[in-house]
């Protein structure tokens, strides 16, 4: 029962912030899960986390930028789960750094685990796809990707890269029954920000920039960040294809 009722589904980055809970609630949904994250206790934790709520869940351990990982996690749906419906291609990271001083490994590390990740999941996962009748893929983009600020300097380009890329899969592939579509969130209460936040001094000191930035006037919740992906990984928008879905609290309409 459920939105996603016996659907098989991988989630990367599912750790912790987005990711995690975007799982939650679609093992709520009635999902299979293959969560994927780089760290390896807090994948174990979110994992029992899943199970002890009854989920159906397993997981892959590794780095999204190696082909390895990807490999592994489309083999573990399909040994597990014997097939593939949804993928939620959400890892990222954020270095930040003036365009001058950014050290050309920040900018290559950037790149690999924002949006090359994202090709190789989709070169990997279409062919199953296509044995199938189709899938929804879903990529983590950002508001950031339109919306930018200095410093922001290879973390825009990858978002940006990343709409390039749904937009190149939905054209190529919709007529197939695979879709493909993009997430821009803006401010998010995850790890993240908090981070963000530590470095500004406190949460105090974020506040106001939250409030100017975002008319909402508050952080989203990772749960409301969920629902505009389970929407785009559910039967309901089998017409959205090549789309952005801001969930941004005004943010790119101001
Ligand atoms: P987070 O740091 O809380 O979670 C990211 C997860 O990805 C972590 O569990 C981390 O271990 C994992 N990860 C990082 N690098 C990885 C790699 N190479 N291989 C495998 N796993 C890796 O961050 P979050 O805020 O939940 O962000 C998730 C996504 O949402 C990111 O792509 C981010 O750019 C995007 N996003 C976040 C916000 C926000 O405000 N938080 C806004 C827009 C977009």
């Amino acid at each position: 029962r459920g939105r996603l009722a016996g659907k098989s589904v991988i989630i990367t980055g599912a750790a912790s912030g987005i990711g995690l809970g975007t799982a939650e609630l679609f093992m709520e949904e009635g999902a299979k899960l293959v969560l994927v994250d780089l760290q390896p206790e807090m994948l174990e934790q979110a994992v029992t986390r899943l199970h002890d709520a009854s989920g159906e869940c397993v997981s892959v351990c590794g780095d999204v930028s190696e082909p390895y990982t990807i490999t592994r996690a489309v083999q573990r749906a399909i040994e597990t789960y014997g097939k593939i419906d949804v993928v939620f291609n959400n890892a990222g990271i954020m270095p930040t750094g003036p365009v001058t001083e950014y050290p050309d490994e920040s900018w290559d590390r950037v790149m690999a685990v924002n949006l090359k990740s994202m090709f190789m999941m989709c070169k990997m996962v279409i062919p199953e796809m296509l044995k199938q009748g189709g899938g929804s893929i879903v990529n983590m983009s950002s508001v950031m990707a339109g919306l930018t600020e200095p410093g922001y300097t290879a973390y825009t380009a990858s978002k940006a890269g990343i709409i390039g890329l749904t937009k190149e899969i939905a054209v190529s592939y919709s007529e197939q029954g695979i879709r493909c579509n993009a997430i821009c969130p803006g401010w998010v209460d995850t790890e993240m920000n908090r981070k963000v936040a530590e470095d500004m001094g406190g949460m105090d000191k974020l506040q106001p920039l939250i409030k100017r930035q975002q008319p909402l006037g508050r952080m989203a919740t990772v749960r409301e960040v969920g629902y505009a992906v389970l929407f785009l990984a559910s039967d309901e928008s089998t017409a959205v294809s090549g789309s952005c879905l801001y969930v941004d609290g005004a943010s790119s309409a101001s």
